[in-house]
């Protein structure tokens, strides 16, 4: 299938062209003839799955279809996603995909000054892309007129409802027209959001992808570690393995800066991302990553919901994910679109149960590789996780893509 099969507006297509999508991935190829057509949305879709161009392109296509002169200085689409990085990476990708269309989009979050927001608002944005908060907040001052809105997108609403955004967002669904077309997008369906789902959407065609099962392209592994010796195997593996691009996540946002602290002692190029950061501080930790200035960046579940760094290659979870939709999503920042993704799991023996419990919800293979002098121990009997046994390694026979110690994204020369 090709992007030319859909009947979509030329500067959209040369967008595409821009940047250089020519296939559409599942989830486009099934919901775009339906949002094209102005129907409500149901996408049950994890991050990675290209998911904000399924909603980008339709927004796109519909704002052009508006006569040149009467098309600019009114918001006409709004997107509303949980967290600002999120609401930033929604943004660019609209606006890559935007660049011969000469649509204006704003993003609107908290953390940082409201003036250049409302002045993007005064007519000057056809499409926002909002955080909850701060957008009802600009409402209730008067700064943001969604009367217009003919595309309403909540994106990650699985996450607006862990965090406590659903009556805000119930409010910001109420002041959108009534026959505004609706987007909704989640990973998940908890029954809270699909009460919010079968309130606003009005027939909507549901589009389903890779239902929790991690994306395929991911190669995981559990590591089973002594709790005190987490650290080093953690250094163990990011030496051997010298990923290009990490991100190790750990519970706590203490626990993220303690262990950024560790590894840049032991000269990793590493950052950390954890909800007491300052906007700035996030946006420059994020941007440092992205362009490569840091290998490895630690960070909460929270403070990495959503971030889209496509060149992830290793997903590490340092402390085992709380639930099988955390593990999910934590995947899910590797192995994007049709890369490949490494995903390692440290497993202390208290972790065990709670691990197992998660690999048999979500019925993935995991190869259990015990690595000498790390204190972790071969299981007593081979219950709970389906492949538990396979591939029990000394001295890491995973060393597909190693390059030995002291690799690139190690500043040290060889010293532990
Ligand atoms: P998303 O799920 O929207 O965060 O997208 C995941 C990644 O896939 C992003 O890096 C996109 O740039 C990329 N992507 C989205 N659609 C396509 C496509 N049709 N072809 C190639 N890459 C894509």
């Amino acid at each position: 299938m090709n992007f030319n099969e859909f009947d979509l507006h030329k500067q959209v297509r040369s967008g595409l062209q821009a940047v250089g999508y020519d296939t559409p991935t599942p989830i486009q190829a099934q919901s775009l003839p339906a949002s094209l057509a102005g129907r409500d949305v149901l996408g049950l879709a994890q991050t990675g799955t290209g998911k904000t161009a399924a909603f980008a392109l339709p927004i796109l296509h519909r704002l052009l279809r508006i006569p040149e002169a009467k098309r600019h200085g009114v918001v006409r689409a709004l997107v509303v996603a949980p967290t600002r990085e999120l609401a930033e990476q929604i943004r660019s990708e609209i606006d890559r995909l935007g660049q011969h269309t000469g649509l204006r989009s704003v993003s609107v979050y908290g953390g940082v000054g409201m003036n250049p927001q409302i002045k993007a608002l005064r007519g000057r944005a056809e499409i926002v892309v909002a955080c909850p908060g701060r957008l009802l907040d600009l409402m209730q001052r008067g700064h943001a007129d969604l009367t217009q809105v003919e595309t309403l997108v909540l994106d990650e609403a699985d996450h607006m409802f862990d965090m406590g955004f659903l009556p805000d967002v119930r409010r910001i669904v109420k002041a959108i027209p009534r026959e505004a077309q609706r987007l909704l997008f989640s990973a998940t369906m908890p029954d809270d959001l699909r009460r919010l789902a079968d309130e606003m959407l009005s027939r909507p065609v549901r589009v389903e992808i890779g239902r929790r099962a991690p994306v395929e392209t991911v190669d995981h592994a559990v590591y089973p570690v002594a709790h005190e010796r987490k650290v080093d195997l953690l250094v163990h593996l990011l030496k051997k393995h010298d990923p290009d691009s990490a991100l190790v996540f750990v519970r706590t946002k203490h626990g993220a800066k303690r262990l950024a602290q560790k590894l840049d002692r032991q000269n990793f190029f590493v950052t950390a991302m954890q909800g007491n950061l300052s906007q700035t501080r996030r946006q420059k930790a994020l941007d440092g990553f992205r362009r490569g200035d840091f290998h490895i960046m630690v960070a909460t579940d929270i403070a990495a919901r959503g971030i889209d760094v496509t060149r992830v290659s290793h997903v590490i979870n340092y402390d085992v994910p709380d639930g099988a939709e955390a593990y999910t999503h934590r995947i899910g920042r590797t192995g994007r679109a049709e890369r490949s993704g490494d995903a390692f799991t440290l497993v202390t023996p208290q972790d065990e149960s709670k691990f197992d419990a998660i690999l048999r919800q979500l019925g993935t293979e995991t190869e259990r590789v015990v690595l000498d002098g790390f204190g972790g121990a071969t299981p007593s009997n081979g219950s709970g996780s389906p492949g538990r046994g396979n591939g029990q390694t000394k001295n890491g026979s995973r060393n597909r893509r190693g390059r030995g110690r002291g690799g690139r994204n190690h500043r040290g020369r060889g010293s532990n």
